[in-house]
C-alpha cells in the first residue's frame, strides 16, 4: 500500500506543491509549525532517509538546499531549520521550517553530562565503524590481467605479481561477508587511438580475446562476480564506471553504476592495477557518483611513469574522501 506521501506525489491526495524534480518533491506541511513549513520528499518510498538509494539520497539533499534557498527569499526568515523526524509518516522526508529573527523551536531538553560520560560515548561511537565488508559493499578488483600483472606482459606494472595474494585475501573476506566482487578488464580492439602505434600513449595491451587480456592465472575469479570490460569500443578505459573516447572526449557509462544501484550497494573497496590510472580514476568516479570508497593499499601497484605517481594518486584519492586501508 503506497504511503500517504506517495499518494500526494502521484496527485491522488491534494497538496500545495512548491518544488519537484526527477527524484524529489516538496509541498507545504498541512500543519505548519511556522508559515512556509515545507516537506521535501523523495519519490522513492524508503522508510527513512538512510534507506534511500545513493542517487535518491544525494538528490534529496540537493533539493533540500534549493527549497531552503527559496523559502529564505520568499519568507524573509532569518534561517531555515532542517529537521528529519519521521515519527508519523514512514516515508523518508525532511522538514524545512523558516524561523524569524530570534525565533526558537522546541528542542529536546538538554541534560548536563559529566565529561567522562562524554568521553566514553566518543569511544563507543568511534569503535562502531562499519565492518570492512557487508552486503552493501562491492570489492572492485581492477584489471588484474596478464599484460599488467605478468612480468612478460606488454604493460607490466612493477611488483604487480605481489598483489595477487592480498587481492585473493580481500576476495575471500568480501565473499564471506556477502559482499559483491566486481572484476574489471581492459578490453581493447586491436586498433585504437589509445595505443601509441595509433597515435595514443600506451603500447598495445589487453586486446580483447588475446592472452594478455586474460586474468592472472592465480587470481581467484569467484562465482557470482560482476564482470566489467572497459574500452571495448576503442575508448580509453581507465575508470570502472565510465570510459572516454580519446578523440572526441565523449564519456559513456560501463554499466557498473546501474549494476551496483540495482544491488543497493553504496560502498566500493578498490584493489588491483594500476594505482595511478585505473584505480585512481575508479575511486574518483565512485566518490563523484556518491559512493563511499576505500583502497586496500597493500593490494595495488603503480605504473609510476613519473616516480611518485602512485603515491600522488593515493594522496589525491584521500583528499577526495577515499579511505586508505
Ligand atoms: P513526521 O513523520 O513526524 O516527520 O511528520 C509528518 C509530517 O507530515 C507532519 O508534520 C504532518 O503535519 C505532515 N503531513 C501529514 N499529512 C500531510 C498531508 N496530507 N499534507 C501535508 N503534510 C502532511
Amino acid at each position: 500500500m503506497p504511503s500517504i506521501f506517495t499518494r500526494i506525489i502521484r496527485g491522488e491526495i491534494p497538496s500545495h506543491r512548491v518544488y519537484e524534480d526527477e527524484h524529489t518533491c516538496a509541498f507545504l506541511d498541512i500543519n505548519p509549525a511556522r508559515p512556509g513549513h515545507t516537506l521535501v520528499v523523495p519519490r522513492q518510498e524508503a522508510p527513512g532517509i538512510f534507506d534511500l538509494d545513493p542517487g535518491a539520497y544525494a538528490a534529496l539533499w540537493r533539493a533540500v538546499r534549493r527549497v531552503a534557498d527559496r523559502l529564505e527569499r520568499a519568507t524573509g526568515c532569518e534561517r531555515v531549520v532542517v529537521i528529519v523526524y519521521g515519527a508519523d509518516v514512514p516515508h523518508a522526508h525532511v522538514h524545512l521550517i523558516p524561523l524569524e529573527a530570534g525565533g526558537h523551536l522546541p528542542f529536546p531538553q538538554p541534560r548536563p553530562t559529566p565529561p567522562e560520560d562524554l568521553a566514553a560515548m566518543v569511544d563507543r561511537i568511534r569503535a562502531a565503524t562499519r565492518p570492512a565488508y557487508d552486503t552493501r559493499t562491492a570489492l572492485v578488483v581492477v584489471d588484474v590481467q596478464q599484460d599488467f600483472a605478468d612480468p612478460a606482459g606488454s604493460l607490466y606494472v612493477k611488483g604487480a605479481e605481489e598483489i595477487i595474494v592480498p587481492v585473493n585475501a580481500e576476495i575471500a573476506r568480501a565473499r564471506e561477508a556477502g559482499a559483491t566482487v566486481v572484476y574489471t578488464q581492459d578490453w581493447h580492439p586491436a586498433t585504437t587511438p589509445h595505443f601509441a602505434r595509433d597515435g595514443g600513449t600506451w603500447p598495445v595491451h589487453c586486446v580483447g580475446g588475446a592472452p594478455g587480456a586474460e586474468f592472472h592465472p592465480a587470481l581467484h575469479v569467484a562465482d557470482g562476480g560482476l564482470f566489467i570490460r572497459k574500452g571495448t569500443g576503442g575508448e580509453d578505459g581507465y575508470s570502472a564506471f565510465s570510459v572516454r573516447h580519446p578523440e572526441d572526449g565523449e564519456v559513456s557509462s560501463t554499466g557498473l553504476d546501474d549494476a551496483l544501484l540495482e544491488r543497493d550497494i553504496d560502498r566500493v573497496v578498490l584493489a588491483g592495477l594500476a594505482t595511478d590510472y585505473c584505480v585512481k580514476e575508479t575511486g574518483l568516479d565512485a566518490v563523484r557518483l556518491g559512493y563511499e570508497a576505500a583502497v586496500v593499499t597493500a593490494a595495488v601497484r603503480a605504473v609510476d611513469l613519473q616516480p611518485g605517481d602512485g603515491e600522488r594518486a593515493l594522496h589525491t584519492l584521500a583528499e577526495h574522501g577515499v579511505e586508505m586501508r
